[in-house]
């Protein structure tokens, strides 16, 4: 092909802005994006943002290879060491605690948490000088076949685009526009979100226990502060809204049965309706999904935005090898590439982690001593370590 395949991207999420990165290098792609949100803005002087992501090494190697990793790590980004998984009926020190540690996997650390709002600034940032169109408070408003391609309005004029990629969120307007169905199940659980002061420092561990209402996630800050995902059921997650920050502290510091001792609470809260959603199909003739567009997974293992990454860059490889192969990248068979190749390490994550919810939120005591003793046998396990461990760290996509 002579002239460039026209990209329309819409949402400039984290998702969405690194599938633009790894585009924007081969000319042989004219790249747009759309969103409906105000420009990406970051702000270092301001407190920690409330939403933080985990991000597994493979997702940092793909924000290296656009150039955005110094822009994050120059700016905030908290290395975390070691992770301790724990149920609620034993204690964090028990033989039946989960220990994963980096020396162990010959890793400098496992991992890096990071705001979400910092991760999309320096992907746009990065995309500064590159030659990509940028359209923010820009909603998607239509979106219709027109050829072998698509017409869409989004905040203007009609444009018409040869493969339109559905980067817009759990909530996927283009998703919906496409007619493609998305198989959804409540965890009924929701999580609450809030930046705690441990008693006792964090030592860059990242901290899980299961408790019957659901999983307690304790990441560590930067600022010595952890970041809490408390999922429980929906109703004690929005009354955790009102509570003062004496008693979110204290109901905290009990849930978290006071591995940090007692957790200080104070700052910004926010609740998050939990669910598991994947779509029947990610791809058609000139369209694509990628991120939580295509898939929604429970927050429990810290996935979803790396699995949104793996997305992009499989999308990326795939768009790219059809050019050099003389195809052309928005025909279905070769966008059924990406999807083969997504979709089942996806649904495997996605049941994997729905199984792990069910199995810990289990309330008999036999599940339990099951558990534990699970538990027990996978530390002695060195195969089945070192196969959680290649997910956690990204490298093993399946
Ligand atoms: C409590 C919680 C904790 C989590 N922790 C982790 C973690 O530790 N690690 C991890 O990997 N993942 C985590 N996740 C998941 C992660 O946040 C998501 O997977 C990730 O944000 C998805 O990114 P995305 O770019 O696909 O979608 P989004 O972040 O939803 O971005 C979508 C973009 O599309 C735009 N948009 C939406 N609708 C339209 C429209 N109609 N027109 C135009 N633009 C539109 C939006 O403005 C937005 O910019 C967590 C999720 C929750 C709820």
């Amino acid at each position: 092909m002579t002239r460039p395949v026209e990209i329309t991207i819409v949402g400039a999420g984290m998702t969405g802005l690194l599938l633009a990165a790894l585009l924007s290098r081969d000319s042989r792609f004219s790249l747009r994006v759309v969103d409906a949100a105000p420009l990406p803005r970051y702000d270092e002087t301001l407190p920690l943002g409330l939403r933080v992501s985990a991000l597994a090494p493979m997702s940092v190697e793909l924000l290296d290879g656009v150039g955005a990793w110094p822009g994050i790590i120059g700016r905030r980004a908290s290395a975390y060491e070691r992770m301790r998984v724990w149920d609620a009926s034993a204690s964090p020190d028990g033989p039946s605690t989960v220990c994963f540690d980096a020396d162990e996997f010959a890793v400098p650390e496992l991992g890096f948490i990071v705001e979400n709002s910092l991760v999309q600034y320096a992907l746009y940032e990065s995309l500064l000088s590159s030659s990509v169109v940028f359209e923010f408070e820009a909603p998607l408003e239509r979106l219709e076949r027109h050829g072998s391609g698509w017409r869409y309005a989004a905040g203007g004029g009609l444009v018409e685009t040869e493969l339109l990629v559905g980067a817009d969120g759990g909530r996927s307007a283009v998703r919906r526009a496409a007619g493609i169905d998305s198989a959804e199940t409540a965890y009924e659980q929701h999580a609450l979100v809030t930046h705690l002061e441990p008693e006792y420092p964090h030592e860059r561990t990242a901290r899980q226990r299961f408790l019957p209402s659901g999983p307690l996630g304790m990441l560590p800050l930067g600022d010595g502060r952890i970041s809490v995902v408390w999922s429980t059921a929906p109703e004690e997650a929005e009354a955790a809204l009102s509570l003062s920050d004496d008693e979110l502290g204290r109901r905290l510091s009990n849930a978290s049965d006071y591995v940090l001792g007692a957790l200080r609470a104070g700052g910004e809260r926010g609740v998050f309706p939990l669910r598991a959603a994947h779509a029947s199909r990610y791809v058609e003739a000139g369209l694509a999904l990628i991120g939580d567009a295509a898939h929604s997974v429970h927050p429990l293992a810290g996935q979803g935005v790396n699995l949104g990454f793996a997305d992009a860059a499989l999308l990326a490889s795939v768009l790219g090898a059809a050019l050099d192969a003389g195809e052309y990248p928005p025909d279905r068979p070769v966008l059924r590439r990406y999807e083969r190749a997504r979709r089942g390490a996806n649904a495997g994550m996605m049941n994997a982690l729905t199984g792990l919810n069910r199995l810990f939120a289990a309330d008999s005591p036999f599940v339990g001593e099951l558990r534990k003793t699970g538990m027990m046998l996978f530390n002695r396990s060195g195969p089945l370590r070192e196969k959680a461990v290649a997910i956690a760290l990204g490298m093993s996509r399946r």
